[in-house]
Parts: C-alpha cells; structure tokens; sequence
C-alpha cells in the first residue's frame, strides 16, 4: 500500500490494522511472507536495520498488515535508533486502529530490553500482543518447548507485583518449515474479528 519514514505518511487511522515488530534478522520478512503465501512481499534481506520505514499492506478495504522497521543491531548509529524509536512510538501510541502487535523473537535468543518494552507498552495501551517464537526448526522439539513455556511464564507475571497477568501470548512458528502458520492465523482472524466487531458495534 505505502511506506512511511513518518506519521504524517501513514495511511488514514481507520478500519482495523496488526502490526510485526522484531530485532533484525528474527525473521519478520520470513514470517509475513509464509503467512502470505507470498515469496517476497516483505523483502527478505540480510543488511541490518537499513530500511527504517514502515510498510502498510492491504488485505481489504478494511484490514491492514504493517511491517515495522526490525531494531537491535548495534552498528546501527545513535541517530538512526532514535529515528526508530520516534517513529515506533508515534505509531505504537496513536495509532487507533491497531487491533494487535506480533513481536518476533528469535527462539534460540531471550526476550530483549526492547521485546520487554514493547511488551508493556502494549499493557499500558491495553493492545494485545502475541510473541511469535521464529526459527523453531533450528531447536529441538524439546529445546523449543522449554523456550516456549519460558517465555510462557516470563509475559504472564506482572513484573511489579507478580500477579499473573494476561499480558500476551507465545506460539512456537517456523517459515521454513511453515509451522504454526495455522495458529498464527487463528490470533490474527481472532484480533480482526473482535476489533471490527467493536467497531461496527461499540455498545
Ligand atoms: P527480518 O530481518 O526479521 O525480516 O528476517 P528475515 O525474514 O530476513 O530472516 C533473517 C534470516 O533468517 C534469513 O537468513 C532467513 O532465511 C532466516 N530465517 C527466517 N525464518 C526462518 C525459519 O523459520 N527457519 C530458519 N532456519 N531460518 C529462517
């Protein structure tokens, strides 16, 4: 649809949108395209952190998927990663017709810094946030599922007072070997669905 270096360039804030954010290189492109069917419709690409925009694609009249700039890499100048972060933020906090945000992380790695913020910026603005676990074939069955349940406890426990909280949920996915495409799919059919029926009926 478009790509946006800035918020006066997203698309009009209406109908309902989820958004794909991750460290470079988590495999973001990979995940969009498998769940697209798509070969290439989010470049894949193995230059970090170069393409600092965020890219809208259409699905219907209605529906959006949004491809965010990947972060993390240390080489990326200081200038560059305030840019992301400004640009993240205006779109993380205004963006009403954000139904859900997937955070990629990498299942041989553990949650970021930066994971962790987006994970309670999503609680603060009351979004749901799913983390998608990518590369899962390069673990074992077993590696994956310990991760899995780690990462499990780790988004469910309110880091203040330990109360188990209902901040997201985790899937184990891999684009190569296209599993968990199916669960993927049922959360962002499931984030679709309720936001544009609150939409249609507030009450
Ligand atoms: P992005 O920077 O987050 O968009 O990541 P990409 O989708 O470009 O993937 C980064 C690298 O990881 C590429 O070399 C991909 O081929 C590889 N990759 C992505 N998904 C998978 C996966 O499910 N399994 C394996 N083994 N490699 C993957």
């Amino acid at each position: 649809m478009l790509s946006a270096t800035e918020a006066a360039h997203f698309p009009i804030d209406q109908g309902g949108e989820i958004a794909f954010v991750g460290r470079s290189n988590a495999g973001k492109s990979s995940a969009i395209n498998a769940l697209t069917y798509r070969r290439a419709l989010a470049r894949t690409s193995k230059t970090p952190g170069r393409t600092q925009q965020i890219n809208f694609f259409r699905l219907d009249e209605q529906l959006r998927l949004v491809d965010l700039p990947g972060y993390g890499f240390a080489k990326v100048p200081a200038r560059i990663r305030r840019h992301w972060e400004r640009l993240i933020e205006s779109y993380l906090q205004y963006r009403s017709s954000l139904l859900g945000l997937v955070i990629l992380v990498d299942v041989r790695r553990s949650l970021s810094d930066l994971d962790r913020q987006l994970l309670d910026w999503c609680q603060e603005a009351a979004i749901p946030a799913h983390v998608l676990l990518t590369k899962a074939d390069k673990l074992s069955r077993n590696a994956a599922h310990a991760v899995l349940h780690q990462v499990q406890a780790a988004i469910s426990e309110d880091a203040v007072t330990g109360a188990a909280l209902p901040i997201g949920t985790v899937q184990l996915f891999s684009a190569t070997k296209k599993q968990g495409v199916d669960e993927l799919r049922a959360r962002l059919d499931q984030w679709f669905g309720r936001g544009i029926r609150e939409k249609k009926s507030p009450s």
